[in-house]
């Protein structure tokens, strides 16, 4: 697996020391808040693992699928709710919980249809973010590293749904597309 790897862009005790300053600023934010975590499957596992336990106030998850992107490395722009949430949404601070904020048609999507179900507020953690492939206008509330317009993978996030075990972010080389 380690043999496919190009670079690697963010180490693991990068991953490590952000996310324990995300999950201090986020105690912070939410002391008086009500906070309930959503972590949208499968990417942001790995991320809703750790950052969950750099909490320190009471936090509840909940957790929901959708898919957009199939096993390639396109957009489709089709996004359909393949697992929905176990908890009503009145009475929450919503923190949603990404791995990547791409062309941010996923996260815009889920919002709209999260704001229905009359939570007290929602906002966006997202461990990645690519603002140069935004398509529509829409900002992360916590984010931990901003990356270059590259596919990457690692710490959740997959290739045709591998290197998701991978615990550090990195960049595939190209001959790894073309199998
Ligand atoms: P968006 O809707 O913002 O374009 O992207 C939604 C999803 O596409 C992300 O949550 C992630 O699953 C996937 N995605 C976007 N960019 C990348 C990338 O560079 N690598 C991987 N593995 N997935 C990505
Ligand atoms: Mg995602
Ligand atoms: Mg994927």
């Amino acid at each position: 697996m380690r043999e496919d790897i190009l670079k690697v862009l963010i180490t693991e005790q990068e991953l490590k020391n952000k996310i324990a300053q995300l999950g201090a600023q986020i105690s912070r934010d939410y002391a008086d808040k009500n906070l309930l975590m959503v972590s949208v499957l499968k990417g942001s596992v790995i991320f809703m693992a750790d950052l969950m336990r750099a909490i320190t106030i009471h936090a509840r998850v909940d957790f929901m699928a959708v898919s957009s992107y199939g096993s390639g490395v396109k957009t489709s722009g089709v996004v359909k709710i393949v697992k929905d949430l176990d908890l009503p949404l009145d009475g929450y601070d919503i923190l949603i919980v990404e791995d990547i904020l791409d062309s941010g048609k996923t996260l815009d999507y889920l919002i709209d249809i999260l704001n229905q179900r009359n939570p007290k507020s929602i906002k966006i953690a997202t461990l990645l973010d690519k603002p140069e492939r935004r398509e529509v206008n829409i900002k992360p509330d916590y984010s931990g590293f901003v990356v270059p317009d590259e596919f990457v993978v690692g710490y959740g996030l997959d290739y045709a749904e591998k290197y998701r075990n991978l615990p550090f972010v990195g960049v595939l080389k190209p001959e790894v597309y073309s199998h």
